[in-house]
């Protein structure tokens, strides 16, 4: 994150505004991974599963998406889904309207289509992430009918981000992230590779979350690969903060900067992505280490995170008085 966008970002936060919006575009997704927090029960909070929420499509989609963005006025934009490979025909009516409002794109997908050829000559402001969760055995048996063979012929042409994210199934390999980072490392349609760990819910059991001494192990493996290999894009901050995550979503960065809706365009997913009530001494997404390291860094001998908090404390009545509540 260059300085700018820093500044920006914090004068969003003062004015009440949160500067990263997640959308979960579509309710659809034809895979059907074991660990998926999209629809788990406890994602939305209520008593409706992502599945059985109304969400649109057509022109429908594009405009309503399009009003949410003027409202909320965010600088940087997640489509999420479900996949929003299933809308891509909205989407590529949309990725050109979103950037006349100067907001870059973050798309997240399992490439189970063809990408659009276009697409690689949006970049900067259009970022294609593909989620990939290990080697191709592990991978195929969790991500069919999205396997390695059906992602390596849908990138074609593309400079995809490679997202793993690495389960407690993953490191009962040996040396199975840096296999992964080997292969990447030599497919010339990925630009780089970002991993992840797996966050579980409170209280939640199962083979995918990782115990404490395979979290130490992660963490010591890409803090020994990054030298190795270009593509693996993690600042060693970031990397470490893995082994000292946000306690309490209140303390998360990212969570207190990024607002969520699901796929009806207006349930709101609390407390961050994830929904429900994860664990955030477990927390493993990349996005919430980078701004936690982020927020390490210090402003006139204070954190930038103290910084950050207080300000989104003035945030809240400075939008409560927008409101007039
Ligand atoms: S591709 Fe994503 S949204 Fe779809 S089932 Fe897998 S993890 Fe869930
Ligand atoms: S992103 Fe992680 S640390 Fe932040 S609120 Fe969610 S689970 Fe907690």
């Amino acid at each position: 994150m260059k300085r700018n966008h820093v500044i920006q970002a914090w004068g969003r936060i003062l004015s009440g505004r949160r500067p990263l919006l997640s959308i979960e575009i579509t309710r659809e997704c034809p895979l059907r991974c074991p660990g998926c927090y999209a629809y788990e029960d406890a994602h939305l909070g209520g008593n409706v599963n992502l599945r059985s929420l109304s969400d649109f499509k057509g022109d429908e989609l594009v405009e309503r998406v399009l009003a949410l963005l003027d409202e909320l006025r965010p600088l940087h934009l997640s489509i999420v889904g479900g996949d929003p490979l299933v809308r891509y025909r909205e989407v590529e009516k949309l990725l050109p309207r979103i950037f006349e409002r100067g907001i870059a794109v973050q798309l997240v997908t399992s490439a189970f289509r063809e990408l659009p050829a276009e697409w690689p000559s949006m970049m900067p402001m259009l970022d294609i992430v593909v989620s990939i969760d290990g080697l191709q055995p592990e991978h195929d048996a969790r991500r069919k009918p999205a396997t390695y063979e059906r992602i390596l012929k849908n990138i074609v042409g593309q400079q995809i981000t490679v997202h793993c994210t690495i389960t407690g199934q993953m490191l009962a390999g040996l040396n199975s992230i840096e296999a992964f980072l080997a292969f990447w490392q030599g497919i010339p349609d990925a630009r780089r590779v970002w991993f992840s760990l797996f966050t579980p819910q409170r209280g939640a059991v199962g083979p995918e979350i990782l115990t404490p001494q395979q979290r130490q192990y992660a963490v010591s493996e890409l803090l020994r690969l990054r030298p190795f290999y270009s593509k693996l894009d993690m600042s060693e901050g970031t990397i470490r903060e893995y082994l000292n995550p946000p306690q309490s979503p209140a303390e998360c960065i990212f969570a207190q900067s990024t607002c969520t809706i699901s796929a009806d365009l207006k349930t709101r997913i609390q407390p961050c992505q994830f929904g429900g009530n994860p664990d955030c001494s477990q927390c493993g997404c990349i996005a919430s280490m980078g701004l936690a390291g982020l927020g390490h860094k210090r402003l006139v001998n204070v954190e930038l995170g103290s910084i950050m908090r207080a300000s989104t404390a003035v945030g809240r009545v400075v939008e409560g008085l927008r409101r007039g509540v």
